[in-house]
């Protein structure tokens, strides 16, 4: 019944819809859209829906979408849960699929004959492979829906890129009637080659904070430092003290990142500078180090301005929590991806990484997994890393995800 290619076992049916896979993405990719805006995209997705009468509702959370696919199969077994997961209702589970659909400020730099058409837009990230996947996927289960005992909410959701699309549609009960029980996200992975699957058990992806610091000293002459408060000598203490807090506050074995990306100050080469702009980013896997991480830099901000007669403001900004994984979802995608990818490399195992996602707001809600689908294939050039202006992907790893996301629903709902 499977179709074996060198890569992927993927059943016939999967296989016919590839060359449509290939063309919604690149139709995505030609009208990129940032976050919030992505009308067109989500145009697209609503008339693909329509065309095969699928239900979804529109507008969630301004343009996100959710098509909401209800098995026709009973259940046989009335267990309360299923692989491993304690259900909401046990005669009928719930699943859901989540793909992100936004694009990002960026000017496209390959010549293709499916390059951005929007200057200074780009799918560089692979959401338009993301939203063909998702919309792939909907339309087999749809009809296949005979094989469904439960129901398959395959959620389009925007701005993941900022300012953040998946809470506001947590917000909007996307998870609620009928209660979603377990959910599953892939991200096409340019960091792994083409028949590859990186998953891991608990932490895939970091929480993302950002800081904005402005350090106030008192301007004065070049000449006549004691008249002054050196804005920018305090500036470079806090950044020397900021980096002990990763290398001496957090347990080695633990991982944590303070980045000071920006630092503007002074206006002449003869003044003092009055004041000093300091922003940077903090990465970490462990929820427990969120309250940690934000009131230690404080401390250390605060701490070296009053040992120099400085003073701060300081903005502290939560962006998304960390990407954590359900043992037991994780467990089930592995496994269904071991039965998909048929490489010597296949599942790449404790795969992670410091970037950050919001589809940590569905996480923090239902057990799940997030997992990377590896799409660099460096023969074909297909391998620049994501948000390069020359970032495209091996489209082969399509049919694969729709694959891996329709074998992970059959298997909940059944
Ligand atoms: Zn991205
Ligand atoms: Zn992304």
């Amino acid at each position: 019944m499977l179709q074996s290619s060198s890569l992927f076992a993927i059943r016939p049916e999967i296989n016919t819809l590839q060359p449509n896979l290939v063309k919604w993405r690149r139709q995505l990719h030609q009208f990129p859209e940032l976050g919030f805006q992505e009308k067109r995209t989500a145009s697209l997705i609503s008339a693909q829906l329509t065309a095969y009468g699928i239900p979804h509702q529109t507008a969630i959370a301004q343009t996100g979408i959710v098509a909401t696919i209800t098995g026709t199969k009973a259940r046989i077994e009335n267990a309360p849960e299923s692989q491993g997961i304690k259900l909401n209702n046990s005669q009928h589970p719930v699943f859901a699929i989540r793909a992100d659909m936004d694009a990002l400020p960026i000017q496209e730099e390959n010549i293709t004959d499916y390059r951005s058409q929007i200057e200074r837009m780009m799918h560089a990230c692979g959401h338009d492979g993301h939203t063909a996947i998702a919309i792939g996927t909907a339309i087999y289960l749809w009809q296949n829906r005979h094989n469904l005992a439960g129901t398959v909410k395959i959620i389009f959701q925007p701005a993941e890129e900022g300012p953040g699309g998946a809470k506001p549609m947590v917000e909007a009960g996307v998870l609620k009637n009928p209660d979603v029980d377990a959910m599953i996200g892939l991200h096409l992975w340019n960091n792994l080659p083409l028949g590859t699957v990186g998953v891991r058990t608990g932490a895939l992806m970091a929480a993302v904070e950002l800081f904005d610091c402005k350090i106030i000293g008192r301007g004065g002459h070049g000449a006549m430092p004691h008249q002054t408060i050196d804005a920018i000598l305090v500036a470079a203490q806090v950044i020397n003290a900021l980096q002990a807090i990763a290398s001496r506050n957090i347990d080695p074995l633990e991982a944590a990142v303070v980045t000071v990306g920006q630092f503007q100050a002074g206006s002449a080469r003869n003044v003092i500078a009055d004041t000093a702009n300091l922003s940077g980013t903090v990465r970490y896997f462990k929820p427990e180090l969120a309250d940690f991480l934000a009131q230690r830099i404080e401390q250390v901000i605060a701490g070296v301005c009053q040992s120099q007669g400085a003073s701060y403001e300081l903005d502290y900004h939560r962006i998304y929590p960390p990407v954590i994984n359900h043992p037991v979802v994780t467990d089930l995608v592995r496994s269904l991806a071991r039965e998909v990818i048929e490489t010597d490399l296949g599942i790449v195992p404790e795969c992670q990484t410091m970037g950050g996602e919001d589809m940590s707001y569905f996480l923090e809600k239902v057990p799940g997994c997030y997992f990377f689908l590896g799409a660099a294939n460096a023969a074909k050039k297909l391998d620049y890393p994501h948000h390069h202006p020359k970032f495209d992907f091996d489209e082969t790893a399509l049919a694969a995800g729709v694959e891996i996301f329709c074998r992970a629903a059959e298997s909940f709902c059944s």
